[in-house]
């Protein structure tokens, strides 16, 4: 018999460990940002070429390596973090495996330079698939740079399985990003194929968050905090009505360690309940902390799945916590328009089907003819009201006056006991409070018909008309832009300059004019309706539509026509004018669908006569 079993070499057994942990570019950023902040740096940068797969260059400036410990650093199960088993209960680092820096090397071409503090000169190894080549004295800054190229040069099956150079860098800014919201006190800067992605400087932890996320998100963060015997629990939820169709940036943490966990994550989800739209997730960043003892973080080799002894402790006290921010918010909204309390969201507005509308010219119109043909639609003036069957059907047709003067819609009652010249002049006046025609708080407006009264639902009313116009024109040209006084600005984040670039044409159309300067967009012509004071609104539901990943193209426009016209509605809030009214209900009577606003919520509706008498019952 002869005997078959072999050690493998190192460098196989390097090679095979390397494919557990480096999956792709990003892990090797991962590990290398990991070791960085475990050696104490306060700035590290990040430069990729390609996505990583030409260069992977990690600087920081941390405690260094004597020429020994880099040459040590590349050895399986080397490692300076844990010396016994008892370490592996109270990890306070990143890492503790010894793993990375042999995996690394075993598939790549690697150069480490290192100079410990306060040291004359440093060390440069270089290796090549584990072996080293050389390893000479240099002159390097305080602190470790790493460089890794051709990565899997050896390992062509990886090689060939990497995705686009896209996706892959996405992944790469999704390690930097997990890195960066849990150690805001390092700055740190990512910079691909010479450009900079981000360069965030040392911050508290809100700060940080905006800072990679974009302005916007300042708002729309819920503080979270508890502190019990088993967890001590801090960080932001999403306010929900940002919640996205795509479950994107949830954040757990625990002892600064970015982990999944699908069971946390329907607590904080469940404590949104009623809050969110179906199929929505709303964003999260929670950070954790419990005694090392308590967690085991080697269950996986790239430690994003972590057991908790107190699993179901931690659930309870995770979303009662989360709930009792909520609440706190839910309590004392902040001046963000009314958004912030409009909980009450078109839940079904997705599944409503939109009709855009369709644009009808009568051919037979004649401007100059007093006596316009019955069912046209051309625009027309508000002294000049023709009767629509909209109108007719909402009970108005039967008290509308024949010789269609608006005005006299809403008093007519009065006309009718007050012939007298002088005496209807004083009626009119008092129309708004004893007529037929109330505002109620600047948000509704009541009007007697036949049936009872009509309800109206001023904003939403706004919205649909200022919805209509706006896809009309779109239809037709590009919708007028006006010029700014002072440029608006606005700082994106990578993902959504990418999108607001993606979709130029549209936005173009829209009305919106604009430039880059680096990450912050500069909008320097908006679309006619908009007003100053709900640019900043405006612009960032655009953008969070346009963030949306799984958005129908088809129904970009409708999508971002709807925003334009909710952001339009909310200026000038204030009480209407009587003149304003009438303009207002007309042109509401003008649009085709003129029950609902472009986001499917009621603008009508009507109580009966019978359903008053049945009250006072
Ligand atoms: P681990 O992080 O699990 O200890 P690694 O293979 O990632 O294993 O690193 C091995 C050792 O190399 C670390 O324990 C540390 O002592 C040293 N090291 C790695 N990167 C750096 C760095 N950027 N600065 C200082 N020391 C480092
Ligand atoms: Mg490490």
């Amino acid at each position: 018999m002869s005997e078959v079993i072999r050690l493998l070499p190192d460098h196989i057994a390097n090679q095979i460990a390397a494919g557990e942990v480096i999956q792709r570019p990003a892990s090797v950023v991962k590990e290398l940002i990991e070791n960085s902040i475990d050696a104490d740096a306060t700035a590290v940068t990040l430069n990729i070429k390609d996505a990583g797969k030409t260069l992977i260059q990690i600087i920081d400036n941390g405690k260094g390596m004597s020429d020994i410990d880099a040459r040590m650093s590349i050895e399986r199960h080397a490692t300076s973090k844990i010396q016994d088993a008892n370490d592996l209960f109270a990890l306070t680092t990143k890492g503790f495996r010894g793993e990375a820096l042999a995996s690394i090397t075993a598939i790549s071409h690697v150069e480490i330079k290192t100079k410990e503090r306060g040291e004359e000169l440093g060390t440069c190894l270089r290796i090549e698939g584990s072996k080293v080549i050389s390893q000479e004295v240099c002159t390097t800054p305080e602190g470790t740079c790493i460089s890794v190229k051709n990565l899997f040069f050896n390992v062509p099956a990886r090689r060939n399985f990497l995705k686009s150079e896209k996706s892959e860098l996405n992944h790469i800014i999704e390690e930097f990003i997990r890195i960066a919201i849990v150690h805001s006190e390092v700055e740190l800067s990512l910079i691909h194929n010479g450009t900079k992605i981000h360069s965030l400087p040392a911050a508290n932890q809100r700060k940080r968050i905006v800072d990679l996320f974009g302005q916007k998100f300042n708002s729309r963060l819920v503080p979270i905090v508890e502190e019990t015997d088993i967890v001590k629990i801090s960080g932001f939820v999403v306010k929900p009505e940002f919640a996205k169709k795509i479950r994107g940036d949830q954040y757990f943490f625990v002892n600064h360690r970015y982990f999944k966990h699908s069971y946390f994550n329907h607590a904080v989800v469940a404590a949104f309940e009623n809050l969110l739209q179906p199929k929505s997730h709303p964003a999260y960043f929670l950070f954790l902390e419990v005694n090392p003892a308590q967690i085991d973080v080697n269950v996986h080799p790239t430690k994003t799945e972590i057991k908790f002894e107190e699993e179901k402790a931690i659930y309870s006290i995770l979303r009662s916590t989360t709930k009792l921010g909520l609440g706190k918010y839910n309590i004392a909204p902040t001046m963000d328009f009314n958004r912030e309390s409009e909980f009450d969201l078109p839940l079904s507005y997705k599944n409503q089907e939109v009709k855009p509308p369709t644009i009808q010219v009568d051919p037979t119109f004649n401007p100059f003819s007093s006596n316009t043909s019955k069912g046209s639609v051309t625009k027309v003036s508000p002294t000049k009201f023709e009767k629509s069957d909209a109108l007719t059907k909402q009970g108005f047709g039967t008290v509308m006056p024949s010789k269609a003067d608006w005005e006299d819609f809403y008093t007519v009652e009065e006309e009718k006991d007050n012939p007298s010249a002088e005496q209807q002049q004083i009626d009119e006046q008092e129309v708004d409070s004893v007529g037929s025609n109330i505002q109620l708080h600047g948000k509704y407006l009541i009007s007697q018909v036949k049936s009872g009264m009509l309800l109206i639902h001023i904003k939403r009313a706004k919205e649909r008309i200022i919805y209509d116009d706006l896809m009309h024109n779109f239809m037709l040209q590009p919708i007028a832009s006006q010029t700014l006084l002072f440029p608006f600005e606005q700082s994106l984040s990578m993902k959504e300059k990418i999108e607001w670039e993606n979709n130029k044409t549209t936005l173009k159309r829209l009305g919106f004019d604009w430039n880059f300067k680096g990450d912050e967009l500069e909008i320097l012509g908006i679309p006619n309706y908009l007003s100053d004071e709900v640019l900043k609104f405006a612009v960032d539901s655009i953008i969070q539509q346009l963030t949306f990943q799984d958005i129908d193209k088809g129904e970009l426009a409708h999508t971002l026509i709807s925003e334009l016209a909710t952001s339009a509605a909310l200026s000038g809030t204030k009480k209407l004018q009587k003149e304003e009214v009438n303009h207002l209900v007309e042109q509401l009577f003008q649009c085709k669908e003129h029950v609902y606003s472009p986001n499917g919520l009621k603008i009508l509706d009507t109580i009966t006569i019978d359903e008053l008498t049945k009250r006072f019952k």
